[in-house]
């Protein structure tokens, strides 16, 4: 039967032997105090709570999904409400945000491990407090106090779940063409009217109350993104002391049927002269969202992890028990009818990918949490700017790269399965379909790709990724010395400087013709990716030979899978380089009526 068990021993492997969280947190006053093992139990009763509770609650969901009743009532799969109410009751919603709110305070790199596990254990159910904790980043940065005051203590506790409604039946990709409207009141109040679709969590019986974060336009607004504004729109309207009021005029009209992550209600919102309050300033709403927009693409990555380390688990547990075929180099148990399928070398790539995409992406997300952390509480403002430079820089490629190995990762599960994997019963497929979204909401991956190279690295001459690059050698140089370092640093080398080489050449052919930067752009961003990975195995390769005497069997394996990345995974990089190279000439010569 399909398993899960949180991963504790990597984890606090990246956390604490990698990353030294705790070292860190110190030269941040807020979280100075906390320790190692205060992080470890934390993350001990999550994993507790995941695996007991939201677990069992993944296939049910997928099974029977969410139920529009009509009138706009929706119901969540059998156990969700509950699970939710004892998510409420034991605070894991507040778990990264702001006491002054309600919150617990804890930083976000030790709220992203947590996500891992939510999103390992049931990512359909995890989505509904993902939003709300989007929505409350949207509101602490550009509320008012008096909203701050009303919904942050709401959204904290997890009474009131929150939303993201940005997309229209005609707008997509595309925000700048969207069309609902905002009609000022004359008490300062917005009536919002218009069609969003694909709203994830927009309707559901899980809490009291729905805050939704709506872009819409004023009426003298300009075109285009620059005429886009932000508004909560509340299902109930909340009296001053917090206490719910009168239902909104809005409804859901349908939820969508659809691939996976059946758990979760993606929803037609009609708005329809629901009244709003505006968050930010007039005309600035997309820069409002970005902040809901970036959290979320982050969580999307840690989805696609969460996905991959589950589907990783399942298939590695078949794989040593499922006995097919003699060995090729002789019976490894005679006294069976066949060898586990685990002796087979291709079997063992199937399985080696998954754990060296999983680790590596454990490591890049739980960086990326710190270095959040890092960018907002750090006592210096340089500190602070590197870290967000950091962080704008390789948002796109945790929601891409990570996504992309993430599906990767759970197709190759399911093969290790055979006709196994195909078969609801082992749920693996499951966690195929359930992947296959993440490469597409929150900014398709071909737009993370583009905004990548075109706005993140070309927009600034490359001086972001010359930052990044500085920071990665900073971090390497202590392993320098260390003559086994040679075979994990020559080739993180090499690539560092391809695709230094190959940014200048795309950015001189780009000033001539701007589609060099759209034929380019995907593969670039696996490449980054690749550069990532390949410095984070390089790290992990650094802490595990230092500790290789040690007699514990973990650090071999760490070096094994850092061997095997190098080796198996590192060699798509000349094709992606290659691919970028390719330029635009062979993708555009057609006329749309030639295809
Ligand atoms: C299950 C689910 C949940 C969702 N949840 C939410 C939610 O909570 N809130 C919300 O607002 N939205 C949500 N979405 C919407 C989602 O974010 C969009 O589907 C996504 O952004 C893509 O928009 P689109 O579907 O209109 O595709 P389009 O924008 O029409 O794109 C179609 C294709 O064209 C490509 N394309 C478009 N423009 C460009 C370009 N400039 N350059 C290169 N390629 C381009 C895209 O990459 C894609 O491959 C959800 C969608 C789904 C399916």
């Amino acid at each position: 039967m399909p398993q899960y068990t949180p991963p504790l021993r990597d984890m606090q492997f990246v956390l604490h032997e990698m990353l030294n969280v705790e070292g860190a947190l110190k030269k941040l006053p807020p979280h100075a105090d906390i320790d190692a093992a205060t992080i470890d139990s934390v993350l001990e009763e999550g994993g507790k709570f995941c695996a007991e509770v939201l677990y069992p609650l993944n296939r049910v969901g997928d099974r029977e999904g969410c139920t529009y009743h009509g009138d706009g009532v929706v119901t969540t799969p059998t156990g969700f409400k509950e699970a939710y109410q004892q998510f409420v009751e034991a605070g894991w919603g507040g778990l990264g945000m702001d006491p002054d709110y309600g919150g617990q305070g804890l930083p976000h790199v030790v709220h992203s491990a947590f996500m891992e596990m939510m999103n390992s254990a049931n990512q359909a159910w995890t989505m509904y407090p993902g939003l709300s904790h989007g929505a409350y980043n949207a509101l602490h940065a550009f509320g008012t106090d008096e909203q701050k005051n009303l919904y942050l203590p709401k959204l904290v506790s997890g009474e009131w779940t929150g939303t993201m409604c940005l997309t229209e039946p005609h707008a997509g990709t595309d925000l700048g063409i969207l069309k609902t409207k905002a009609e000022p009141n004359a008490d300062g109040s917005y009536s919002i009217t218009g069609t969003k679709i694909f709203i994830s969590a927009g309707e559901h019986d899980m809490a009291q109350n729905i805050v939704h974060l709506v872009l819409a336009r004023l009426p003298d607004a300009p075109g285009g993104t620059k005429g886009i504004s932000l508004f909560i729109v509340p299902k109930f309207i909340p009296k001053a002391d917090g206490s719910l009021g009168k239902r909104n005029a809005f409804k859901c009209g349908a939820i969508e049927h659809k691939m996976g992550i059946h758990g979760n209600a993606t929803c037609v919102m009609n708005f329809d002269g629901a009244t709003g309050w505006m968050v930010g300033a007039p005309n600035k709403g997309l820069m409002a969202m970005f902040v809901m927009m970036n959290s979320a693409r982050l969580g999307v990555g840690m989805q696609s992890l969460g996905l991959a380390e589950v589907a990783y688990q399942n298939s590695l547990a078949y794989a040593k028990e499922r006995l097919q075929s003699r060995s090729l180099t002789g019976p490894k148990l005679k006294d069976k009818p066949a060898d586990p399928i685990i002796v087979h070398p291709d079997v063992r790539r199937m399985l080696l990918t998954q754990k060296a995409y999983v680790e590596a992406a454990r490591a890049f997300t739980y960086w990326a949490g710190l270095a959040i952390d890092v960018e907002h509480k750090h006592p210096d403002e340089k500190v602070r700017k590197d870290n967000a430079d950091l962080v704008a820089l390789l948002t796109p490629v945790v929601k891409g790269f990570i996504t992309d190995n993430g599906y990767e990762s759970t197709t190759l599960a399911m093969q290790v399965l055979g006709g196994h994997g195909y078969i609801s019963e082992w749920g693996l497929e499951q966690h195929v379909r359930d992947a296959r979204i993440n490469m597409i909401y929150e900014g398709t991956n071909t737009i993370q790709a583009l905004d990548l190279l075109g706005r993140k690295v070309l927009g600034d001459m490359g001086a972001r990724l010359m930052k990044f690059g500085k920071a990665m050698q900073a971090a390497l140089a202590p392993f320098g010395e260390m003559s086994e370092m040679q075979e994990f640093l020559a080739p993180f080398n090499a690539l560092q400087s391809e695709v230094q080489k190959l940014t200048m050449e795309i950015g001189q052919r780009a000033m001539k013709n701007p589609d060099e930067v759209g034929a380019a752009a995907v593969p670039y961003l696996r490449l980054i990716g690749h550069l990532v990975f390949s410095f984070a195995w390089c790290y992990a390769a650094g802490v595990a030979l230092r500790k290789q005497d040690s007699g514990d069997a973990f650090y071999k394996t760490k070096l094994v899978t850092a061997r095997f990345y190098f080796a198996k995974l590192y060699p798509e990089t000349a094709a992606l380089i290659a691919q970028a190279r390719a330029g635009s000439q062979s993708l555009m010569e057609l006329e749309a009526a030639s295809f």
